[in-house]
């Protein structure tokens, strides 16, 4: 598992105020990192990675289901169906309901591909779980933040918007085993 150096306060939005009272942070070099820190309550704000997921999702032919972002960043390119995960969810029900938002298709979680730090402009570090997911029933259709919706053929795929959800693809493509090889219900 690979990331960029901890306690980079540069190249994206700063926090300007403390969550807990409201006043103007600092920075201050607390426990090995520079971090924001709050002078008034004595508190460094630790800031963390953004846990997200997305889903490869195989038909009975083999082809992948990709849908086209409606929003930035990559606004137009394909990517997996995928997001952030929300308070009182498990990762897996994250993936599902990413499914269900974004292409209209229930689905069920066949396995975990990976888990991975990714670098990312706004939140420093994503950290990416992708899953295999098998399609039960729904048709697809684009909603919430797709305009769009397609089965893609694994050797002619179009542009995918973020490197990691094209590395799931590979990891999904390069398994040897009977859930790659058929993926069936
Ligand atoms: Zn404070």
């Amino acid at each position: 598992m690979t990331t960029e150096p901890s306690g980079n306060l540069t190249g994206r939005p700063v926090k300007r105020h403390c969550p807990f009272c409201g006043r103007r942070l600092s920075n201050r070099f607390w426990e090995g990192a520079l971090r924001r820190f709050c002078r008034h309550c004595n508190l460094p704000i630790y800031e963390n990675p953004i846990p997200a997921v997305c889903a490869v999702v195989p038909d009975d032919r083999g082809r992948l289901l990709l849908v086209r972002r409606g929003v930035e960043p990559k606004i137009g390119a394909w990517c997996l169906p995928g997001g952030f995960m929300e308070l009182g969810e498990t990762p897996e029900t994250a993936a599902l309901r990413e499914l269900r938002e974004e292409a209209g298709l229930n689905g069920r979680i066949a396995s975990l591909l990976g888990l991975y730090a990714t670098p990312s402009r706004l939140y420093h570090t994503i950290l990416l779980a992708g899953y295999l997911v098998m399609p039960e029933d729904g048709r697809p259709r684009p909603g919430d933040d797709a305009t769009a919706v397609g089965w893609f053929d694994g050797d002619d795929l179009p542009t995918i918007a973020f490197d990691r959800h094209l590395a799931f693809i590979r990891d999904f493509q390069n398994r040897k085993g009977p859930e790659a090889q058929a993926p069936g219900r």
